[in-house]
């Protein structure tokens, strides 16, 4: 059962930008270079603010910070792990209580719909963090009946400093998902927002000086990849690095990791995930599915539903619903009520979606919808839905992270699974039918860390979440992602057996 929803508000008309230094030790710093980088609205192109430009230097303050606060016998190390929980508990009523402030600021920083921010990402995020809080006391290790008089035990240690880098298109919940995680088995962070989307976590930086954390536990470095984030993937004193965004930057980390100190990696990248249609699924239900899979955040989600098939025998009628669906959308300043599309995050992503849509018309797919940039400002897609698409298609192939939908044929159930798996790619999957026979085949065949069922995006921070192939490494999430952020401990007593 979900608990009732908040009525949503309007959006704050007089958001002031408090923050915009790096958080370092739970003080504000200016960066070491002197530099700054602005913030730009998506949806205006106007800059919000400027933010100071962390690199290099920066996180080496950020990891001497972490590293005492890390220190055996430091606050946060002889902390009762239930006072770490009761933190985090802590840190999740204060956001809720700058919800709409946040909300507001995710909305102008990202181009996210307000409605959906501050209704599902809010909560996800709230909610994501007292899921973590509960943990901190619960993370236990075992006993083992070895061989000989010996009594053995696992202890789940933190791992230490954990770098944690960060992508653009949920930056709140990547944000706290991140580290809640780390927080919760008592690590220390250094985290790098994204370039585009510094704010939101500059203002949760704020709270955690006001849910009592100690100094250093918790770093917010905003900067560029190419420096702050290659500072820390390749950083001698970082323990681990976590991180979210692209299959590219993803091997780039894992290459630094392994030519510095082997820190530990865990990568949450891109997909390209099928969505299959049956010819016996309800249509009502596929088609909505599906249609919100895929343009859900104007198609800014690494699970998008990016490759959907659907059966022949209902092919073209999936298709004509489809479209139907997608013309529904009203474009605009997502700030504005009644708007539910908003812009692409940057120029730079605008420009590589246009580019796949055309690749789209050149090699023969047709165009049902859409197609084009919108307005005359702002970095705005047309929602775009393409039929007739076949497997070599580049639009079938790459990542392309906006609003368009790639809708295929196929006549069997070996060859949709043949096709669905053949794919670089295995981060999440959807399955439509009325057969539980099928459902239960399918999701078993198909090469994917998340399957949905008659449903398609669902979950939250109570399921293991990651990737088979290039879209990841290990987990995050669920009891699975707390294993990879803690190190396992053997302990072996010999025992004296003078009685027995
Ligand atoms: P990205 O380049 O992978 O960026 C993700 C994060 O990594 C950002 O914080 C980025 O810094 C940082 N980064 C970039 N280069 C780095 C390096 N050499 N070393 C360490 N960190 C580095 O993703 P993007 O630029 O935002 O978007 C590009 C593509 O990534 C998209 O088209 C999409 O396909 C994919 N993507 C996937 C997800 C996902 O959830 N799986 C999310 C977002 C994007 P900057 O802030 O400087 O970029
Ligand atoms: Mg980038």
């Amino acid at each position: 059962m979900s608990s009732a929803k908040p009525a949503i508000p309007t959006p704050l008309t007089d958001l002031k930008i408090q923050y915009t230094k790096i958080f370092i030790n739970n003080e504000w710093h200016d960066s070491v270079s002197g530099k700054k980088f602005p913030v730009i609205n998506p949806a205006t192109e106007e800059i919000i603010c400027e933010v100071e430009e962390g690199d290099k230097a920066d996180v080496d303050k950020a990891v001497k910070a972490a590293r005492q606060a890390f220190q055996i016998g430091s606050p946060w190390r002889t902390m009762d792990a239930s006072e770490r929980g009761r933190l985090l508990y802590k840190l999740a009523d204060l956001i809720e209580r700058d919800r709409l402030l946040l909300a507001t600021m995710e909305v102008i920083n990202a181009g996210k719909v307000f409605s959906s921010t501050y209704l599902m990402e809010m909560e996800l995020s709230i909610n994501g963090l007292r899921y973590f809080a509960g943990w901190a006391d619960k993370i236990q290790g075992r006993t083992i009946p070895i061989d000989g008089d010996f009594f053995t035990y696992t202890r789940r240690e933190p791992i230490g400093v954990c770098g944690q880098i960060i992508a653009w298109n949920f930056p709140l919940i990547l944000l706290v998902w991140k580290i809640g995680s780390a927080l919760s088995c008592g690590n220390t962070v250094i985290l790098k927002p994204a370039e585009q989307t510094p704010l939101t976590a500059l203002h949760v930086a704020s709270l955690i000086i006001e849910a009592g954390f100690p100094p250093g536990v918790v770093n917010i470095v905003p900067g560029y990849g190419p420096t702050a984030g290659a500072a820390i993937s390749s950083h001698m004193d970082i323990d681990k690095v976590a991180f979210t965004g692209s299959t590219e930057v993803g091997k780039i980390i894992k290459e630094a990791a392994g030519k510095s100190n082997l820190k530990r990696v865990t990568l949450e990248l891109g997909g390209k995930s099928p969505c299959i249609v049956f010819a016996d699924a309800d249509l009502d239900t596929a088609v909505e599915s599906a249609h919100v899979g895929l343009f859900f955040h104007q198609g800014q989600c690494c699970v998008a539903a990016s490759r959907l098939f659907v059966e022949e025998t209902i092919y073209d009628e999936f298709v004509q619903r489809s479209v139907e669906r997608a013309k529904k959308y009203v474009l605009g300043n997502p700030l504005t009520p009644g708007v539910n599309h908003g812009p692409q995050i940057d120029k730079e992503q605008h420009n590589k979606i246009l580019d796949l849509i055309e690749s789209g018309k050149k090699q023969g797919a047709k165009l049902e919808l859409g197609g084009g940039p919108w307005g005359k400002k702002g970095y705005f897609i047309q929602p775009t839905v393409f039929s007739n698409v076949t497997d070599e298609m580049r639009i079938a192939k790459e990542e392309i992270f906006g609003p368009v939908q790639q809708i295929m044929k196929f006549k069997s159930l070996d060859e949709v699974i043949k096709r669905a798996n053949n794919t670089t790619y295995g981060l999440a999957a959807g399955v439509f039918t009325k057969d539980l026979d099928k459902a239960v085949m399918v999701s078993s065949a198909l090469q994917a860390g998340t399957v949905w069922v008659n449903c398609y995006g669902g979950g939250g921070m109570q399921c293991p979440f990651g990737g088979y192939k290039m879209s990841g490494n290990g987990r995050e999430l669920g009891e699975e992602g707390f294993h990879e952020y803690t190190e396992i401990k053997t302990v072996t007593m010999k025992i004296s057996q003078k009685n027995s």
